[in-house]
This record gives C-alpha cells, sequence and structure tokens, in this order.
C-alpha cells in the first residue's frame, strides 16, 4: 500500500546490514555495547519483542574522499498509525536523525555517503547548496534533508528530492520555533511533487496517492482554499476505500480550519462513525 511508505532515501545501504540485537519486552531506553551498536527497545506485551538496531560506522565521502564517523539503522519498526503526510509511527519515527549524513569534509548529504551516485562536485561546492547547509533559520538536520533535496533534484530524482523535502518538513515539525520554516518545505514539497508528476516521476504509483498528499501540504500550510479546491477536485473520483476516507477526513479538516497533524487511523475512524451516524 503506498500509503504505508516511508520513503526510499531511509533505507540502509545493503553493504552495512547489522548484527541482530533484540530488546525484550518492558524495556525501554538506550544502551551502547561495545561494538558500537546502540539499540532502543520499545515497551511491548509481555514475550513480544521489538528493537531499533543503530550501528556506528567510518566512511569515505564519494565526493571529497574525508573519512566520517556516521551512525546508519539496522532495523526498525512501526507499530500504529503513520500520519495523513505517511510520516511513520514509533519506532521508526524516531530514527528520521539516522536517514541522512552530512561529511564534515565538503557537506555532501547523503543517506549513504561512500555511494557514488556520478559527478557532485559542482553542486555540493555551489554557494547555493553551501548557504543552504548553513542556513541558520532551519535546524542542521533540515538543512541536510534539504542539501539531499539538492543533489537528487541536480541528478533528476525528483521523487527523491520530494521525499528528502518532506523529510525536512518533519525534522521542522519537531521544533515550535521552526513552524515557519516547516511551511515553507511543505511548499516547497509541493512544488517538486507536482515537477515530479509533470515529467512522469510522480511520488506514488497511484494518482489518487499523490492527490491526497497535495492536499496533506496545502492543509497543513494553512492555504486552505486551495486545500479545499484540490480535495473537492479529487473526491468523486476516489475509488480506493483508503484514499477516500483520507480525503473525506481532509475536507472535515479543511472546512474547520484544522493545518494540525492527523493520523491516517483517525480518517478511517471518522469515516466511520459518519457513517454510523447517517
Ligand atoms: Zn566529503
Amino acid at each position: 500500500m503506498p500509503w504505508a511508505r516511508t520513503g526510499r532515501l531511509a533505507r540502509l545501504p545493503s553493504r552495512m546490514q547489522p548484527a541482530v540485537f533484540t530488546g525484550r519486552s518492558l524495556h525501554s531506553g538506550m544502551e551502547r555495547s561495545e561494538n558500537k551498536t546502540d539499540y532502543i527497545s520499545l515497551a511491548l506485551p509481555e514475550g513480544e519483542i521489538s528493537m531499533t538496531t543503530i550501528f556506528s560506522s567510518d566512511v569515505r565521502c564519494a565526493v571529497c574522499g574525508q573519512e566520517s564517523h556516521v551512525s546508519q539503522i539496522g532495523s526498525t519498526n512501526s507499530f500504529g498509525s503513520p500520519d495523513l503526510d505517511t510520516r511513520p509511527p514509533e519506532m521508526k519515527r524516531s530514527t528520521i536523525w539516522a536517514w541522512v549524513s552530512c561529511c564534515p569534509g565538503c557537506g555532501y548529504c547523503a543517506s549513504d555517503l561512500a555511494e557514488d551516485v556520478g559527478e557532485l562536485n559542482a553542486i555540493v561546492h555551489s554557494p547555493d547548496y553551501q548557504a543552504r547547509l548553513k542556513d541558520e533559520r532551519c535546524p542542521a538536520k533540515a538543512n541536510e534533508f534539504l542539501c539531499q533535496a539538492l543533489i537528487a533534484k541536480h541528478l533528476g530524482r525528483l521523487q527523491d528530492a520530494v521525499w528528502a523535502t518532506l523529510h525536512a518538513t518533519w525534522i521542522c515539525d519537531d521544533s515550535a520555533e521552526h513552524a515557519q520554516q516547516a511551511i515553507e518545505c511543505r511548499k516547497a514539497a509541493l512544488a517538486l511533487l507536482l515537477e515530479a508528476e509533470r515529467a512522469g516521476d510522480p511520488m506514488f504509483d497511484e494518482p489518487a496517492g499523490s492527490g491526497a498528499m497535495r492536499v496533506d501540504l496545502l492543509r497543513r500550510s494553512g492555504d486552505f482554499p486551495a486545500a479545499r479546491a484540490a480535495v473537492d477536485s479529487m473526491i468523486v473520483g476516489a475509488d480506493e476505500s483508503i484514499i477516500r476516507s483520507i480525503l473525506v477526513f481532509q475536507k472535515h479538516l479543511i472546512e474547520t480550519g484544522d493545518a494540525a497533524a492527523h493520523l491516517v487511523s483517525e480518517a478511517v475512524d471518522f469515516v466511520e462513525k459518519k457513517g454510523k451516524r447517517q
């Protein structure tokens, strides 16, 4: 299901598969093991096992050759409902800081700094890129995602650029003082989403999925008139039940002037309760 997707930029490079560590039930917190693998476990019913593995590794930057110490996600899990914009629930939600790394030598930002994806010297050393990386109005991790988006766009990977920009948005969402930057990121993600669709590289395979994302980006940016126009144009033709539920719920949120984050499960519950009232 496309709505369960959280972005391919966050995937783990195959060369860095971790050793297996498990966290037992009702154990929480973070521990550091001797082999540099951190793990976080989540409280679960007795007997169930859950874990996120984060491990550290020295990598050589594919752009400048400098070695640096980075953290990578070995494994994680998601329990519960994603947000309407696909932001995953915990534990994956809290691993976002490890989805992108930044080379301290040149500023190259990527999910895997060692992966050679082509000639990137010009883009990484460009004034626009370096200014973005050092933009003090945004959290540093958001800047890393936005730089990753610049590189993706430079490489013609528009779909990846949308996801990286959305990830920057989520970083900004997590600090109240960056609410305006979150809106700016959402507008940038929307522009990239539309560009990707025009280029035949849509964010989701199903047009309805991209449409529902467009509505959420508009609503959470506070552009209620545009969000309402978008939802009205899509709601009639939406036949996939989950997308239709999301659009019906989005229409309700737009009508009540609600620009906050909400869960997909709230949309399902809303439509279910609405059906019972009728
Ligand atoms: Zn570098």
